[in-house]
């Protein structure tokens, strides 16, 4: 059987209706960062470094890795139907932060479907934007710490706020904090939290109390005070002289704003979500990208036009976009999100033992965090299951992981899909280094070993960068903690019962298949 079965089932791979293996390949990112990834990896320091700082080892490696997402030949798992021995192969993906849109987009499902169900109670919310003049952009750039003092000031200055307006000293309103370093254009670093606050607090008998309209002279108001205090709070960090912080307090126009006008009703759950996604996207639309190969130009258009620029679209020379979006990959071991007040375990707790608990009105769908998997993301999202067989309906298994990449040629060739190791082109232009002009393979690192494991549809969780969680008092959570994927191959076949790691013992019977 084996792979006899996996032949016929490449033949009928385009007739199958729902979920099909994407070909990640095929799209515009991956050509134009095959063609231009080398050009940029050899020209960074000179052209680029002025401008970006170093190229992070978490910037290289996510582009480095993209390459490797989803593409069956860098490594692949074998998986068969129960019931009738159906087989498909399924890649491997990269997992990593800031580039991969498609580990990206499961990421943030998974984040704010917990986010849903453990940290947001059913009450009103809303959304606050927070910007900054141009001239202070630079320093967050250079010091990714400021992002969390930064947060901490806004997420102050809205309690004090919202205290105010309520006239309860003791409210306690719940924050989610989103880093974004982009707008919505990739272009220019931008550095601004996104706060999904609770439009309103609760008292310490568990009471909610709503918040007042929130009027335009309000924001305006907050925003001045926001700005006075990042300006004294950058002065005594020493990032600013007091020539540059009084200047910046004189100016009529101050470059900061405040936004507040997105609400979310108590009881659309559906809005929230909306929101938690939108705050979550992603630095670019993988379907904004339009890649010309002849000139080596990228055509990017936003996904709506922002409201102070006058386009929505850009188009750069390859390189320059590369490095574009680089720029936006987070920095290792740093949260993007953070958790404040009765969006923490602990308030929440405090608040619950005082006989009131608080209303979370998704009731956790399934008992065990871990079964928030990728394949019941997939079911939510497309309405198809890919753990399910598509011909019967039976349940689908894990039979190998095949990570040799003889083992892996055969597989490929012997079903009729590509077997061609996708080829990075050398670097172009000026510095050349002669290492450049053969690397392909030698330049990826094939560490699936380690730190990387079964495509989407077999991950339960996909939380990457080890990051450990990061203890500020008020934020003591990190999404999944307790539903950490197996980290490494052998756990993670392990993990579903019922398979065997086949490695040189799959050739075999794949051999078997062939010379019938
Ligand atoms: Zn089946
Ligand atoms: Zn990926």
């Amino acid at each position: 059987m084996g792979a006899c079965c996996l032949k016929s089932r490449a033949k009928t791979e385009g007739r199958r209706e729902g979920y099909a293996t994407r070909r990640p390949e095929q799209s515009d990112l991956y050509r134009l960062l095959l063609d231009h990834l080398e050009t940029f990896f050899e020209g960074y320091d000179h052209r680029f470094q002025p401008r970006h700082g170093y190229l992070r080892p978490e910037a290289r490696r996510a582009l480095e890795e993209f390459i490797q997402c989803g593409v069956l030949r860098f490594a692949l798992v074998r998986v068969r139907c129960r019931d009738c021995g159906e087989e498909a192969l399924v890649p491997l993906s990269c997992r990593r932060r800031g580039l991969c849109t498609s580990c990206h987009q499961k990421r943030r499902l998974v984040w704010a479907e917990w986010a849903m169900e453990e940290c947001l109670p059913d009450v009103a919310y809303r959304q606050w934007v927070f910007s900054l003049p141009k001239a202070l952009r630079v320093y967050f750039r250079f010091d990714r710490e400021l992002f969390k003092g930064l947060s901490r000031i806004v997420v102050d200055e809205l309690t004090r706020y919202m205290r105010e307006v309520t006239g309860r000293e003791d409210l306690e309103p719940g924050f989610v904090v989103w880093d974004h370093t982009f707008g919505t254009l990739p272009d220019s670093y931008h550095p601004h939290p996104h706060v999904c606050a609770t439009d309103g607090g609760y008292l310490p008998d568990g009471s909610f109390v709503p918040l007042p309209r929130v009027r335009t002279r309000d924001t305006e108001a907050l925003c001045e005070l926001l700005r006075h205090r990042v300006i004294g709070w950058l002065l005594k960090k020493g990032k600013l002289s007091e020539e540059l912080a009084g200047s910046l307090l004189s100016w009529g126009h101050s470059g900061f704003s405040l936004d507040a006008t997105r609400r979310v009703a108590a009881g659309r759950r559906d809005r929230l979500e909306e929101l938690l996604l939108y705050m979550s996207r992603h630095p670019f639309i993988a379907g904004g990208i339009h890649y010309d190969a002849v000139s080596g130009t990228v055509h990017y258009r936003a996904f709506r036009k922002h409201k102070g620029r006058d386009t929505d679209t850009i188009s750069v020379d390859a390189v320059e976009f590369i490095a574009m979006l680089a720029q936006h990959i987070p920095h290792a071991r740093k949260h993007q999100v953070r958790y404040y007040g009765a969006c923490t375990p602990e308030v929440r707790k405090r608040l619950e033992l005082s006989g009131k608990p608080l209303k979370i009105a998704m009731p956790a769908r399934t008992a065990a965090r871990g079964r928030r998997s990728w394949a019941r993301l997939m079911w939510k999202v497309y309405g198809v299951d890919p753990q399910i067989c598509p011909k019967c309906g039976g349940e689908r298994e894990i039979i190998s992981v095949i990570l040799r990449d003889d083992v892996i040629v055969k597989i490929l060739d012997h079903v009729g899909l590509p077997s061609k190791l996708p080829a990075l082109k050398p670097a172009r232009g000026p510095p050349i280094q002669p290492a450049a002009q053969q690397a392909t393979r030698s330049r990826l690192p094939l560490h699936f070993e380690e730190d990387c494991f079964v495509d989407p549809e077999y991950s339960e969780f996909d939380c990457i960068d080890d990051e450990p969680p990061e203890t500020d008092g008020t934020q003591p959570t990190q999404v999944g903690e307790n539903s950490r994927p197996p980290t490494d191959l052998l756990e993670l076949v392990n993990h579903y019962p019922g398979k065997q790691l086949c490695w040189a013992s799959d050739l075999a019977e794949d051999d078997g298949d062939k010379a019938e």
